[in-house]
């Protein structure tokens, strides 16, 4: 295909150089020439957009709620997202060999994570850790500052560097964390910034994911395109999530991928609300988005 190419572009540029000794081939001849050439390049390449558009991907590791069935589900939450300048890990589930067996299963390496990013204390969200760090002791830990000295110490031991995170934070080109929210379980989700709005990420959304949202879209002042993870609403009724649903969609919630502890009536009335819009994310699920680049540098870094 390569040879192709630069044959085609050869012959194109001969093309020009002809053209340019005779009086007949004007400036503008040559110019569309060149856009020819462009558009064959393109096209032969098969990246016509996405050279300036990388991909962001994000792949549920763990989940009780089933998708693809050759996965183990099993309570907890864990996705990995690739496409950004780091590659993460937002949670690790509740138990370590289910985690790495899927990771085996879905072709990922434990070695290409770079950070690890956790949500809050709950087993079932922190529960993968010990024998993820056993695998790829080389990342990064983003935590909640409120974690305890105990967890925060056993993470270096495994040798790899603790992050405490309280304020929202810029961690690195496009990523950054609400910061830790809730009074009794504090909690942090992570945010992403596309092209097309924030995505919102959360573990069990024990702060309330309308809280969430609505922090995430003030303090980065950026409509909100996706909102995915657990969103907590087990125990409500469907009058409680009707009001959830409605707040969601007042605050611009283009599309949302709930799982986990969201709970089965409340997954469907979403899947009915959000129609084409509402994602299937349970165990194995992979969401792939278009991500512009230097989108994310209009947001402040603080
Ligand atoms: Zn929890
Ligand atoms: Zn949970």
């Amino acid at each position: 295909m390569l040879c192709e190419r630069n044959k085609v572009v050869m012959n194109q540029e001969q093309l020009i150089d002809q053209c340019a000794n005779k009086d007949t081939c004007g400036f503008f001849l040559k110019i569309l020439i060149v856009l020819a050439v462009i558009l064959i390049t393109a096209v032969t390449c098969g990246k016509i957009v996405r050279a300036e558009t990388p991909s962001l991907k994000i792949s549920i590791l763990f989940n009780n709620v089933s998708y693809k069935e050759n996965l183990k589900t099993s309570w907890g939450f864990s996705c990995l997202i690739e496409g950004m300048d780091q590659t993460i890990l937002f949670d690790t589930g509740g138990d370590g060999n289910i985690l790495l067996s899927n990771m085996r299963q879905m072709g990922i390496d434990p070695g290409v994570v770079e950070v690890v990013v956790l949500s809050h204390i709950h087993a079932d969200h922190i529960g993968g850790l010990e024998s993820f760090l056993e695998k790829d002791p080389n990342v990064v830990v983003c935590l909640p500052e409120s974690f305890p000295a105990t967890f925060k110490q056993a993470v270096r031991n495994r040798g790899a560097k603790v992050e405490e995170i309280h304020e929202p934070k810029y961690l690195f080109e496009g990523v950054y964390t609400t910061g830790e929210m809730g009074d009794w379980i504090k909690e942090q989700s992570l945010v992403l910034t596309t092209s097309k709005g924030l995505v919102i990420i959360t573990g069990c959304a024990h702060p309330g994911v309308v809280n969430i949202v609505r922090k995430a879209r003030g303090h980065f002042k950026a409509d909100v395109y996706m909102v995915m993870g657990g969103f907590h609403l087990l125990s409500m009724s469907d009058s409680e999530i009707q009001k959830i649903i409605h707040m969601l969609k007042e605050l611009g919630v283009q599309k949302v991928a709930p799982s986990h502890c969201t709970g089965d009536l409340a997954r469907t009335m979403f899947r009915k609300t959000w129609g084409n819009d509402f994602i299937e994310s349970g165990i194995g699920a992979v969401i792939e988005l278009s991500r512009q680049v230097g989108k994310s540098t209009l947001l402040d870094k603080n």
